[in-house]
């Protein structure tokens, strides 16, 4: 059964296919015409349209794997995937968990934690406190080792919320105690850190995968620094800032550390990296939007994979098997409109997906589909491979001028313009470069 909905419920549901097991879907009530539904052997209405009270309704989803007898769940990423307690009643009821082990979520959950974690592992952070930040005197101590500006981060953030950047000294009580009642808001947890606030940096992250019995291999990196309002919108492997033998050298480290963890299933360890060098930001413990990429590059089906550990089949390959050919990239489509990235929903009247040689839709759009208003704008992405990153830049360039979504606005010809930046092409960019080239950008429309 998948906990999920859109693109990555179809994502699983092929896996399964392919693997000869059955999938049920689950859904609201706005969903019942969705694509995940139509391709699943079985589905289950959960609930009303607001996800509280579907897609995160674990009675609800509880309830629906008991009737349709699912062996296990998948949670997909977002929703209830890094939700320990889940884990745990769903692990209580007899269903496998096709995830990490409960206490890994929740220790990744936490942010304090997982940085402790990670240190203790021997992955480089980014210098701050060492745990949670009090009061104003705790911070002015931190602060002097860190300097401004420095970043007050929510331990319980995420979704690039939750995050105040502190430009002097002055305005570190207000932005402390300000942080802590917008954390208390937001996650209902109000412990807040510091990080020093790296000026110009890439995110970077590595893809990991665990048997949770001290095995772990890497399948290399993804970068992820074009992002706008600390959200990807476009990824891709391998990253155009890093050697071989610095990929080799930090996958082993992540490896390594997750094997003496004992780490199981899927997970990612994201950095900031920054002449030179890597610093631990956080883990998620799921699969990722972007693992595409990764999957063209290794030839590894991650969901596969996934599955495989769940059943205690352990990995499918050892470190020295994975090797990594050519290059691959992401494009995020959202229902937004590609200037001021207000939401668009509303009925797909056209739609024809890019195909050919190594391209790659994931989407559960149709035409005469209507996006409902409720969930996340993302309505697909565009996956493309070539031998070379010019290749693929040239590939996806086709794609996306056959990619026709019509009845809503997309960012599809943000991605046009995107992909045709002279500084984007040699891979100069970092994750502040998408902003000021959106700035830019809007500045240039000004009579
Ligand atoms: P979330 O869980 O909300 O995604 P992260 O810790 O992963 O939070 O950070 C999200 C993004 O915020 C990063 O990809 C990066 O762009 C920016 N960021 C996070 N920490 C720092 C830092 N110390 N300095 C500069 N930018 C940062």
């Amino acid at each position: 059964m998948i906990a999920n909905r859109g693109e990555i419920a179809l994502r699983v549901i092929r896996a399964c296919r392919e693997m000869g097991i059955k999938s049920v879907a689950v859904h609201s009530t706005a969903d019942a015409d969705a694509m995940h539904v139509r391709m699943a052997d079985e589905s289950v209405c959960i609930g009303p349209p607001p996800a509280s009270e579907s897609y995160i309704n674990i009675p609800a989803i509880i309830s629906a794997a008991e009737i349709s007898h699912a062996d296990a769940i998948h949670p997909g990423y977002g929703f209830l995937s890094e939700n320990a307690r889940f884990a745990e009643i769903v692990e209580s009821h007899g269903i496998v968990w096709i995830g990490p082990k409960p206490e890994h979520i929740r220790i990744m959950g936490d942010k304090v934690e997982a940085k402790r974690t990670a240190a203790k592992l021997g992955l480089p952070l980014v210098p701050g406190s060492d745990g949670p930040v009090e009061g104003v005197e705790d911070a002015r101590a931190v602060a002097k080792e860190t300097g401004y500006p420095l970043l007050i981060k929510a331990a319980s953030g995420g979704g690039g919320r939750g995050m105040k950047i502190v430009r002097a000294e002055g305005e570190l009580e207000s932005q402390i105690s300000q942080a802590r009642s917008e954390a208390k808001n937001a996650f209902g947890d109000d412990t807040v850190y510091i990080e020093k606030y790296l000026g110009d940096p890439r995110h970077i992250e590595f893809q990991i995968f665990g048997d949770g019995e001290g095995k772990a291999v890497h399948l290399g990196e993804r970068d992820c620094s074009l992002q706008r309002r600390h959200q990807k919108v476009l990824e891709e492997a391998p990253s155009p800032a890093i050697t071989r033998e610095q990929r080799d050298h930090m996958g082993g480290v992540v490896a390594k550390a997750m094997a003496d963890m004992g780490y199981r299933g899927a997970g990612t360890i994201e950095f900031l990296y920054e002449n030179g060098e890597f610093f631990f930001i956080e883990m998620n413990t799921r699969l990722q939007v972007e693992h595409p990429v990764t999957e063209y590059i290794t030839g590894i089906d991650l969901v596969r994979e996934q599955i495989r550990i769940a059943c205690g089949e352990g990995l499918s390959c050892e470190q020295e098997q994975i090797t990594f050919r050519g290059h691959a990239i992401e494009c995020r489509i959202n229902a937004e409109d590609p200037q001021t990235f207000v939401p668009s929903p509303g009925l797909v009247k056209n739609y024809v997906a890019p195909g050919g040689m190594h391209v790659r839709v994931d989407s559960g759009l149709y035409a005469g589909y209507k996006v409902p208003p409720y969930y996340d704008s993302m309505i697909a992405k565009l996956i493309v491979f070539g031998s070379t990153r010019e290749r693929c830049i040239m590939r996806l360039r086709r794609a996306l001028e056959e990619f026709v979504v019509d009845g809503l606005k997309t960012t599809i010809p943000l991605h046009q313009k995107l992909i045709e930046d002279p500084e984007f092409q040699r891979g100069e960019y970092t994750i502040k470069w998408l902003e000021e080239w959106l700035a830019k950008a809007e500045e240039g429309k000004k009579p």
